[in-house]
C-alpha cells in the first residue's frame, strides 16, 4: 500500500503564520524525501504563495450546477423557494428569480418542481491554478467574487490531491468545513503568544475534537505578550510542536529560489524535525 499523510495548518485572520508554516513544513518533508503536494484551500482569500513562489503551468474555471427556470412551465407554486435553505431562489408571483451565488447546488427545487419548469446549467464559481515550487506540486483555489460558498473550488482543489507521499493543506480557521477536512490526518493551528484569537482558537480546537481529528499546535511570535496561549495548550493537553520567534514574517523562512533560506539553520532544524516527529508518529 502506498504511503499517505494528509495535513491540514490552519491559523487566524493574517494567514502569514500558517502559511509560514505549511511552505516551510512542505520544504522538510521534500528534504526528507517525500513527493509533496500543497494545497492553497483558502479560496476566499487573496493571499498569495509568499514563501512558495510556485511557476503556474495551468489554471482552469470550477462551476456548479445552478437552477434554470422556464417561465413558460412555471405555475408559481411557491415550492421552490419552500425549499431552498439558502435562499438561492424566490418565486415574486410574476417571475421567479434565482440567486446563483447562494446556490449549493443540492438539486431539491430541480427535483420537487412539479410542473418540471427547472432545469440546470452550469456557472462559473472560480478557479484552480497549477503550479510547481521545486519539486512541490502546488494547488490554489480561488473563488469569484460574490460567490458565497467555496466548497466546488475546495473539492477542485482536493481533487489534485497525489495518492501517495504528503499533502499539506492550508486554510483559515473560519473555513474549515468538511471539503477542507476530509480524510485530513492531523491538524496544526498556528497562532499568536498573545490572548488575541484564543477565542477562535478555542472554537477551532472544540470543533476538531468533536470531529475526532488529532490536532496541534504552533505558537508563533512567541515572546511577545504573555505566556496565555502555551498555558492555554498545557491546561487542555494539546500538544505544542514549535515555538517560533517573532518577525519571521519578513525575514528568516522566506525562501530564495524557492528555497528556505540558508541564513537560518535553526528554523530549518525546527521544521526538519517537525517533519520527522509528524512522519514517525505517522508510522507508530
Ligand atoms: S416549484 Fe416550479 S412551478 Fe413552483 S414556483 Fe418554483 S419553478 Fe415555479
Ligand atoms: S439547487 Fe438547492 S440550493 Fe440551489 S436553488 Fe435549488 S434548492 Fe436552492
Amino acid at each position: 500500500m502506498k504511503q499517505k499523510i494528509t495535513i491540514a495548518v490552519t491559523g487566524g485572520s493574517s494567514g502569514r503564520g500558517r502559511i509560514l508554516v505549511a511552505a516551510n513544513l512542505s520544504t522538510a518533508l521534500t528534504d526528507m524525501g517525500l513527493k509533496v503536494t500543497y494545497l492553497d484551500c483558502d479560496v476566499e482569500n487573496a493571499l498569495e504563495f509568499h514563501y512558495l513562489n510556485p511557476n503556474w503551468y495551468l489554471e482552469f474555471e470550477v462551476e456548479k450546477r445552478v437552477p434554470e427556470i422556464d417561465p413558460e412551465r412555471c405555475s408559481h407554486c411557491g415550492e421552490c423557494t419552500a425549499l431552498c435553505q439558502f435562499n438561492a431562489i424566490a418565486d415574486l408571483g410574476d417571475s421567479v428569480l434565482t440567486f446563483p451565488n447562494r446556490c449549493y447546488s443540492c438539486g431539491a427545487c430541480v427535483h420537487f418542481c412539479p410542473s418540471g419548469a427547472i432545469s440546470e446549467t452550469l456557472q462559473s464559481t472560480g478557479r484552480v491554478r497549477l503550479g510547481y515550487s521545486g519539486t512541490i506540486r502546488v494547488v490554489d483555489g480561488r473563488i469569484n467574487i460574490g460567490e458565497r460558498h467555496g466548497e466546488s473550488v475546495i473539492q477542485a482543489v482536493r481533487q489534485q490531491e497525489a495518492d501517495s507521499g504528503a499533502t499539506i493543506i492550508t486554510a483559515g480557521t473560519s473555513g474549515l468545513n468538511g471539503a477542507v477536512l476530509r480524510n485530513v490526518d492531523h491538524v496544526i493551528l498556528v497562532m499568536g503568544a498573545t490572548p488575541f484569537g484564543i477565542h477562535e482558537y478555542h472554537r477551532t480546537a472544540e470543533y476538531l475534537k468533536q470531529i475526532k481529528i488529532p490536532f496541534s499546535t504552533v505558537i508563533k511570535n512567541d515572546g511577545i505578550g504573555d505566556q496565555k496561549t502555551a498555558e492555554y495548550c498545557r491546561r487542555l493537553n494539546i500538544p505544542v510542536l514549535m515555538q517560533l520567534p517573532p518577525d519571521l514574517d519578513n525575514t528568516a523562512a522566506r525562501p530564495v529560489d524557492n528555497h528556505l533560506p540558508e541564513t537560518d539553520r535553526w528554523i530549518m532544524e525546527q521544521f526538519h524535525s517537525l517533519g520527522h516527529q509528524i512522519m514517525t508518529e505517522r508510522a507508530s
